[in-house]
């Protein structure tokens, strides 16, 4: 997804009870406001000033409007004087766009020794913003509220967190998810309604018989493939067996083959995530490994084994992160260090891993057996994830909701060399420790398929939450497992 044309608009509420020049001076303000705001050139969107809105027929209109047109990417509000809410409710029922309220005001300090009434019924956030939330609490819509004075940092830092959803919510809207065969025979947590997500969420998950890509995958041609394996060449370091000469080298003509058929096909069908399952690979001679990771390095949102919940997900979150400079990639929970005091989680997958993560050194490209499957050896890229808090995110059909569950995570140093280990991976400890972060996930019905994210924290997750309207459960410092199954039975009554 580009930022191209897409835009966050501004609405500053007002009405005529004070009069056309308090109007006028509540219209300079507002553009005093965006101008600051757009000017500090740290937003990943531009936000466009609507005119002040003072009668429901004006704010209905521009509701309706931030609806149709798809640039809009959501909608702030900043209740600059007290503005009846009553003329609000039609607007805010119909707004379909994620919505902020900006409880700030013009001013940050209060003017002491000149304050006068023209000045108490011009800046009147403090309850005007009250009735506001007021009408949104009302109609139980979903609102993120930014507290602060609007030159302050952290006011900055959420509004900014926010149009980073923003920009999810439109992606899950828009997205296609290619599915290369279904899942994974009996696995449970990837299976999920499909219709439901995408009435939730509105993604489409479309499925596609493994020949449909082969057709595509056999139709490259070989100067394509030394083309792509020219650049494999000058972004990795090659192992022995698959440089020029070595006994895989055919094994990554072949990778790089699948990797163009791959990318050809969800270019042309507008697919923006996909999913393969290595159980139903006929026709391709290698499970595709190098391929997938080298698309979701590119965006693409992918899982394994046929769990489309988790590839959108992914999708989903590599939009929200943007250009980050951190990585977001397809996870999954492998296997456990336990050490007196030095509890960890190694994760990693088959071979997809996102090489977004591997930031600090060039990735290696070699070829590896795999043992299950059946086919060829497949070529993979290896690194290790760098040190750094992170989060990890899983999504599940829980029969009558979706439930988003997030845990905090702090990725380490791998604290001794992997020699033999032939695929990427992270290594992390938990919140708030280990014993309790383990118990709550698998309480709370956690997929062993997460996302894990070095460029988003829990909050850019607890807003998609709100705005989708599913549930979200956090494992982070604060949980206690009699806290969290009490959550977890609330929410069943909840939903
Ligand atoms: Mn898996």
């Amino acid at each position: 997804m580009t930022s191209d044309n897409k835009e966050i608009w501004f609405v500053v509420g007002s009405q005529h009870l004070y009069g056309e020049d308090a109007l006028k001076q509540v219209a300079v303000n507002a553009e005093a406001v965006v101008a600051g705001l757009n000017g500090l050139k740290i937003f990943p969107f531009p936000i466009v000033l609507k005119p002040v809105a003072t009668t429901p027929e004006q704010i209905g209109a521009v509701c309706r409007e931030a609806n149709y047109r798809d640039g809009c990417l959501g909608v702030i509000t900043w209740l600059h004087t007290f503005s009846p809410a009553k003329m609000w409710s039609v607007g805010l029922k119909l707004l379909d766009k994620p919505l902020l309220q900006l409880h700030t005001q013009m001013n940050a300090e209060i003017p002491w020794s000149t304050m006068d009434m023209d000045f108490m019924n011009l800046n009147q956030t403090a309850h005007g913003g009250r009735e506001f939330g007021f009408m949104v609490a009302r109609l139980r819509k979903p609102c993120t509220v930014v507290v602060g004075h609007w030159q302050e940092e952290r006011v900055h830092k959420r509004v900014s967190e926010w149009m980073r959803v923003c920009a999810g919510i439109y992606e899950s809207r828009h997205l296609k998810v290619a599915r290369f065969g279904d899942n994974m025979r009996e696995v449970a947590v990837t299976e999920g309604d499909k219709v439901e997500a995408q009435v939730k969420f509105g993604f489409s998950v479309s499925a596609y018989a493994v020949h449909d890509l082969v057709d595509v995958v056999d139709a490259v041609s070989d100067a394509d493939v030394a083309a792509l394996v020219d650049e494999y060449e000058t972004l990795y370091t090659l192992t022995d067996h698959v440089k020029k000469g070595g006994d895989k080298r055919q094994n990554v003509l072949d990778a790089a083959r699948i990797e163009l058929g791959l990318r050809r096909f969800l270019e042309a069908g507008g697919f923006k995530a996909f999913i393969t399952n290595f159980e139903t690979l006929k026709g391709l001679k290698q499970l595709p490994g190098l391929g997938v990771q080298r698309l979701m390095k590119d965006g693409y949102g992918f899982a394994g084994e046929g769990d489309w919940k988790t590839a959108a997900l992914l999708r989903i979150m590599k939009v929200m992160a943007g250009d980050a400079k951190k990585g977001t990639s397809f996870m999954e929970d492998y296997t456990y260090n336990f050490a007196p005091d030095n509890d960890l989680v190694l994760g990693a997958h088959m071979l997809e891993v996102c090489p977004s993560l591997a930031v600090e050194a060039k990735p290696t490209l070699d070829v590896q057996p795999l043992g299950i499957g059946g086919k060829d050896d497949p070529a993979r890229l290896i690194f290790s994830t760098p040190a750094g808090p992170a989060i990890n995110a899983a999504l599940m059909d829980m029969g009558n909701r979706f439930r988003l569950l997030i845990a905090a995570v702090n990725v380490i140093s791998q604290p001794q060399p992997l020699p033999k280990l032939p695929v990427a991976r992270a290594v992390w400890q938990c919140e708030p420790d280990f014993a309790t972060g383990i118990e709550a996930w698998i309480l709370a019905g956690g997929s062993h398929h997460t996302v894990l994210s070095q460029a988003l924290s829990v909050e850019h997750l607890r807003i998609f939450a709100e705005e989708t309207g599913i549930e979200c459960v956090v494992i982070d410092r604060n949980t206690t497992i009699p806290a969290l199954r009490n959550e977890l039975r609330w929410n069943d009554v909840a939903y």
